[in-house]
């Protein structure tokens, strides 16, 4: 059932059962007035935590006194209805008065970031918006938040803002959804006259001038912002703010175009006032990717740095290797490749493979990847091979297989459901690969949940808590058959993670099959 909720108390009544029953919360803030590119948002953060929080609050505190806060389009209702069939569970629309009660009168007060393109031309607008954010996370206290490439500074400001103030929330940013013409949905689209609704498209078209022009090998942001203008200034209709390339990690006048850098435009068109954005990378880079060379783009040092190729495989490299999808978005390097790649190199005969451990190996640091580096004697390592009775690396690839509960997502200590659900498509797969497979051991309560409830299929009733199952004895053991794998039986031993909890199980050499 979606909850609308309109005051403090209630929605933190609501959340602290949540919080208490340790489901993952996601908040999905916005002004309300909703379209695809909010729902865009919405979507994301059901795919990626157990409870959805929507807010709609037109913020006064980010309006300038001449802008058009009181003629923002506001439709409640409308909105209620759009999010209905997404099972949000619950939509957060205070009043002014309830956020910024009488005597209302501490900001955030953001840096650099902020200061140029929009804050530049809002004064106090990121003040305002900052300050909206931080309540809004304080008083939901979400794990994740889902933010749009679409105010691509403001996604930058409040990241400052969280790695800054050290909050406990970790952001997601989306692409970039537009209309069927090019022009990026707003809300501020309908306030426009079907004269201005043409005129807009000028905005996108200026960044799809920047992005050809790249394309085609020009890195001279100059000239590239010369052209932008040179578009924009073709249509009457509009008053251009800002074209620019900039970028992506101070929002600084680029000299020269990298993979990452960011084209931005504002423009004030009849009466509203727009703001569009294009990353630009090498031809053929997807949204998701584009934006994860942005966001983790490094300060540019080398001037001359050139867009093809290069930097982009740098990012791919680290993806591949960020084991918490904290900042990634649509994860585009599949986490099924995590173990296959390894395969290749250490498994001549799949064969061979009698007997899988899914574990967490080492979420926190992918250094320490037993596969990554095989002569590592970390305590992960060692504890694993006194359990399974192995001398060494070796002669543990003659019949283990070391896999992992979870591939992204999450590194904390509570992971969500909706995580382990996500990561064990991909374990079902691996789990293919092995003909010869006779015994898998699960290490800690993480990796049990998941076994227990996704590959084998049981509901959530018929799980004993982790550690009364494993008792005094320190390890159980059960025979399955496993739908997946053509409901071969197989023999599953649960035991303590080696390096998670305090207990350890004692080896279970003699026991495997
Ligand atoms: P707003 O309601 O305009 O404050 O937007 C709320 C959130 O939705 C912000 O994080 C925006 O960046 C995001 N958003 C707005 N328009 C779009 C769009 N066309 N595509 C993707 N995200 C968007």
């Amino acid at each position: 059932m979606m909850r609308l909720v309109t005051t403090i108390t209630e929605i933190k009544s609501f959340l602290r059962q949540v919080h208490a029953d340790g489901k993952s919360v996601a908040l999905v803030p916005t002004m309300g007035s909703l379209h695809d590119g909010h729902l865009s948002l919405v979507r994301q953060a059901k795919r990626q935590c157990d409870v959805v929080v929507v807010s709609i609050f037109v913020n006064p505190t980010q309006f300038g006194p001449a802008e058009d806060f009181n003629r923002y389009p506001r439709n409640l209702e409308a909105d209620v209805a759009l999010l209905q069939p997404f099972m949000v569970d619950a939509v957060f629309a205070p009043s002014s008065s309830e956020m910024y009660p009488d005597g209302f009168e501490s900001f955030v007060e953001p840096g650099e970031t902020a200061s140029t393109l929009e804050g530049a031309l809002r004064p106090g607008h990121f003040r305002g918006a900052t300050t909206v954010v931080l309540k809004l996370f304080n008083i939901i206290r979400p794990e994740a938040a889902y933010f749009g490439q679409k105010d691509f500074q403001q996604a930058l400001v409040v990241r400052r803002m969280v790695e800054d103030l050290n909050l406990n929330v970790r952001l997601v940013v989306s692409p970039i959804v537009r209309e069927a013409d090019g022009v990026a949905k707003s809300s501020r689209n309908t306030l426009l006259s079907a004269d201005d609704r043409k005129a807009a498209l000028a905005l996108c078209r200026s960044l799809k001038r920047a992005e050809e022009l790249v394309h085609a090998g020009e890195t001279d942001a100059n000239k590239i912002r010369e052209e932008m203008r040179q578009v924009l200034a073709a249509e009457p209709r509009i008053r251009v703010e800002y074209a620019t390339v900039v970028d992506p990690t101070r929002l600084k006048m680029a000299e020269r175009v990298t993979a990452g850098c960011v084209a931005l435009v504002a423009a004030q068109v009849g009466t509203a006032r727009l703001i569009d954005n294009l990353i630009l990378g090498p031809p053929g880079t997807t949204p998701e990717l584009l934006l994860q060379l942005a966001l983790s783009a490094a300060p540019v040092l080398d001037a001359r740095a050139r867009i093809p190729g290069l930097e982009t495989e740098t990012l791919r490299k680290k993806i591949e290797s960020c084991r918490d999808c904290a900042a990634i978005t649509s994860i585009l390097l599949p986490p099924r490749e995590f173990l296959v790649k390894h395969l290749k190199r250490e498994y001549p005969d799949l064969n061979a493979v009698r007997v899988a451990v899914i574990g967490r190996d080492s979420p926190i640091n992918p250094e320490n990847l037993l596969y990554r580096n095989p002569d590592i004697t970390n305590r992960f390592v060692s504890s694993l091979f006194e359990l399974l009775g192995v001398k060494n690396f070796a002669e543990f690839k003659e019949r283990f297989v070391l896999t992992d509960a979870l591939r992204c997502h999450a590194s904390g200590s509570r992971i969500p459901f909706k995580a382990l659900e996500h990561c064990a498509q991909h374990l079902r797969e691996e789990l293919k690969l092995f003909p010869n497979l006779g015994s898998i051991v699960v290490l800690g309560n993480d990796a049990y949940v998941q076994f227990q409830r996704l590959i084998l299929g049981r509901s959530e009733r018929e799980l004993k808590p982790f550690l009364q199952l494993l008792g005094n004895q320190g390890w159980a053991t059960e025979e399955v058959s496993i739908p997946t794998l053509g409901d071969r039986t197989v023999h599953v031993f649960y035991c303590h993670h080696p390096t998670y909890e305090y207990k350890r199980s004692p080896s279970i050499a003699g026991k495997l099959v």
